[in-house]
């Protein structure tokens, strides 16, 4: 039974936290807005947002390599990393926002300090990681990075990664101690519970968004309630879909000409998560490498210190692996029923083009217990398999697009696609995502609503919420100072 029966000012689509995101931005800057979000679980932040489900890392750009790619000519392009690191001091300063003024309830400490470190060791990466430090000097955003090339110092910092080491090994190391680790799904859900307790938000779990279409201008959503079975559709000016892996679909059924040529390519995750409490208490640190060759970005290896329900935790991961679902509650037709004719080409393309990623996924997938261990050895030599249980992690669904020489590309970073009139607005992609999420939905804001952000009430409202809104702190050592002094007092982090 289908029945035309709401109407309202915005539909946010999943329950993962860029909706949350976007939904606390619109109340704080328009309390008046109707807002619908309906999540097709009977949670919220149960896919990629949830803790297991993500590695935690505050992505700054302090110890992910990837970041700082090296150039042709040998130097290192920290760009990318200074727009990160500006990112996550963005997100910090909304987060301080809303703890602060008790939009947010802290019931669990979502944020903690913990240090960010990179480690490398042979002599061409050793030199790499020097001159990444080096490089990053120039930013006062990293100002108070550490570096080493002294065993004995590196032991002092993660003790765990040196024991067992052979002691001629050439190896590196660099520390940032105002690292963080969020809990990105305690996060997500407070926001939910206090936009739940909003008058005119109406959060609907356990229904599912089956169709988007566009009527004499009014945006009709179809939704199923997936315990009675039956159907609506809820007509809306503005609809977000923040759908996570499932925003591809719903992308494509919106019809809208700038999703022509989107595709996706689903990976999956999995991660080792110690199980004894002796090794967890012996690291303190989040340890990124470097991605073996041929490896995607998202499966740099990193053994990581986290802070989940209150309690000390070890993982370490991720390995990638090929699926065909574009969610962890998804299904295995997923990947086929999103090729349509428009992206077809694209689609083809960048599969013939990574060929070898699609093969190093099927073999991490394959991946045999040894295996695995051996690759978590290379961090902690003296690992023990019975001390680790192997946890399935998120799925994320890196974006292909249409690309004129190649015919299609296959992309590693998030992407928010809208539609001309700004009426819809999609999240695609995962990385770094959720710890730049605010920036991502500033942004958003700044193509879907261009008129009411030029107002005075808008700009004073941005300017409460991100002190920093409209300045970029790589420019402004001072400002860049009192915001994280700020924010390491009201999140109680080390500044
Ligand atoms: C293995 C892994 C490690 C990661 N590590 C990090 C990290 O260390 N740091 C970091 O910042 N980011 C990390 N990320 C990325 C981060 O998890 C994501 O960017 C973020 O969680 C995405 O949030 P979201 O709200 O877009 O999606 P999600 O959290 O996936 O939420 C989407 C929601 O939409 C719902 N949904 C889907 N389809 C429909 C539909 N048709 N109708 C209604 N509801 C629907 C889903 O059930 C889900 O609840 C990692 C991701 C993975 C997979």
């Amino acid at each position: 039974m289908t029945n035309v029966n709401t109407s309202t000012d915005v539909v946010l689509i999943g329950a993962g936290i860029m909706s949350a995101t976007l939904g606390m931005l619109l109340k704080q800057l328009e309390p008046g807005l109707n807002i619908q979000i309906f999540e097709r679980l009977n949670v919220a932040a149960a896919e990629s947002s949830d803790a297991w489900n993500n590695a935690g890392t505050g992505h700054s750009a302090f110890c992910e390599l990837n970041y700082t790619p090296k150039q042709p000519d040998g130097s290192i392009d920290i760009r990318k990393a200074i727009k990160i690191a500006e990112s996550f001091e963005v997100s910090k300063q909304f987060w301080s926002y809303m703890v602060e003024n008790e939009i947010v309830i802290k019931n669990e400490r979502f944020i903690h300090s913990i240090p960010h470190m990179s480690f490398v060791w042979g002599d061409e990466n050793v030199a790499f990681l020097r001159k990444r430090f080096d490089a990053l000097q120039q930013c006062h955003l990293f100002q108070g990075m550490q570096y080493s090339e002294d065993a004995q110092k590196i032991s002092e910092w993660i003790p765990l990664i040196m024991q067992g080491r052979t002691k001629n090994e050439k190896i590196a190391a660099t520390k940032m101690d105002m690292g963080t680790d969020v809990n990105f799904g305690a996060l997500t859900r407070s926001m939910f519970d206090c936009l739940k307790a909003m008058e005119r938000v109406q959060l609907h779990f356990d229904h599912e968004v089956r169709d988007i279409e566009k009527n004499n201008g009014i945006w009709e959503i179809t939704v199923k309630d997936e315990e009675s079975g039956d159907k609506r559709v809820v007509q809306t000016r503005f609809v977000f879909i923040g759908a996570g892996g499932g925003s591809l679909p719903l992308l494509l059924k919106s019809g809208i000409p700038e999703a022509q040529g989107y595709g996706g390519f689903p990976v999956s995750g999995q991660w080792l998560r110690c199980t004894d409490e002796t090794v967890i208490h012996q690291h303190k640190a989040k340890v990124y490498g470097l991605a073996s060759i041929g490896a995607p970005p998202m499966s740099v290896p990193h053994l990581d210190t986290r802070y989940i329900k209150g309690k000390r935790e070890l993982l370490f991961g991720p390995y990638a692996g090929f699926t065909t679902k574009f969610l962890r509650h998804g299904s295995l037709f997923d990947l086929f029923k999103s090729i349509q004719f428009s992206n077809l080409r694209p689609m083809v393309s960048a599969g013939i083009h990574n060929l070898p990623l699609t093969r190093y996924l099927i073999e991490q997938v394959s991946q045999s217990a040894d295996e695995r261990l051996d690759a978590l050895q290379e961090y902690f030599p003296d690992a023990q398999m019975e001390d680790w249980e192997l946890e399935t992690a998120g799925y994320r669904v890196q974006v292909i697009k249409k690309d004129d020489e190649e015919g299609g590309v296959l992309e590693f970073g998030t992407e928010v696609v809208c539609a001309a009139d700004g009426s819809i607005a999609v999240l695609l992609g995962a990385s770094p995502g959720a710890s730049t999420s605010v920036s991502i939905m500033l942004d958003l804001l700044k193509r879907c609503f261009p008129n009411q952000l030029q107002t005075k009430d808008w700009q004073e409202k941005l300017k409460r919420m991100v002190p920093s809104y409209g300045k970029a702190l790589a420019d402004d050592p001072k400002l860049c100072n009192e915001v994280r002094a700020h924010t390491s007092k009201v999140l109680e982090l080390k500044s």
